[in-house]
């Protein structure tokens, strides 16, 4: 016994990195304990290739996650960005794999303001149910909560809850992110437990700090010491969600981000 219940876990603390070639020199750099990377340019639908650095990072003792491109938006009702976001997170899944990435992030999405909600939950069930006649996914596919829009998937717990009725039994993942959470207008205090009695997961936690109010639907990371959300409150989320801490805080003050996290957590 540490005498640390119920956080006797130890936390593992990892930041998104720049996309070059060394992901693992930059996650030894930081000290982290994972890294997050993309493995294609987000704003792009490019196939990912084989990375050159594959057979370091499988080495490594340093877990990975992949971030799927911004681009995607698997719930959309337009079949000309649905087709290629299925497309899109079958590929960086498989390609995520190849690097025993843990998991594949992809952020909810939205159907266009005025369309129905509901459909776009539909088309998230629609990818998980044509996946599995495949064989399911290369890698869990982790659903991040976003910051904005009335026509989203997870901005909302409720939302949430609603996507998770249709796709908590594909085995889907959740990954929290702080700042789009406060930006949603979502309390902070009791986040972690009113995300987990709908998913019953969380899988990841993105841990940013917000440059901008609670409710503003807007979606600027900030270092954990420098945004609107008390830099506590981010502690006790990281330690209540038990799941590996991910920081998307701007580059130049991520070390300092890691090292108040390991000063501030068990
Ligand atoms: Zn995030």
């Amino acid at each position: 016994m540490t005498g640390k219940l119920p956080y006797a876990w130890s936390m593992r603390i990892g930041a998104h990195v720049r996309q070059d070639d060394d992901p693992i020199g930059q996650g030894e750099r930081l000290g982290a304990d994972l890294v997050q990377l993309f493995l294609s340019d987000p704003q792009k639908w490019d196939t990912p290739g084989e990375h050159p650095r594959k057979d370091q990072i499988l080495a490594s003792d340093i877990d990975v996650v992949v971030h799927s491109p911004y681009v995607v938006n698997v719930a959309s009702l337009n079949n000309r960005l649905r087709m290629p976001s299925r497309k899109a997170v079958a590929e960086h899944a498989d390609a995520a794999s190849k690097i025993g990435a843990f998991g594949l992030v992809v952020h909810g999405g939205h159907v266009r303001d005025g369309e129905n909600v509901a459909a776009g939950v539909e088309n998230w069930r629609k990818l998980f149910e044509r996946q599995e006649d495949k064989g399911g996914f290369a890698v869990p596919i982790l659903v991040e909560n976003t910051a904005g829009g009335d026509f989203a998937m997870a901005r909302y717990v409720d939302a949430i809850g609603r996507l998770w009725d249709a796709i908590g039994d594909y085995g889907a993942g959740f990954c929290l992110d702080t700042c789009h959470a406060w930006a949603a207008g979502e309390d902070l205090a009791d986040v972690v437990d009113r995300v987990k009695a709908v998913t019953g997961r969380i899988d990841l936690v993105h841990l940013n700090n917000s440059r901008d109010e609670f409710d503003s639907a807007r979606d600027r990371h900030a270092n954990l010491a420098d945004g609107t959300i008390d830099p506590q409150v981010l502690v006790a989320i990281a330690e209540a969600a038990g799941a590996p801490v991910v920081l998307e805080t701007p580059g130049a003050g991520i070390a300092d981000d890691i090292a108040y996290l390991r000063e501030h957590t068990g």
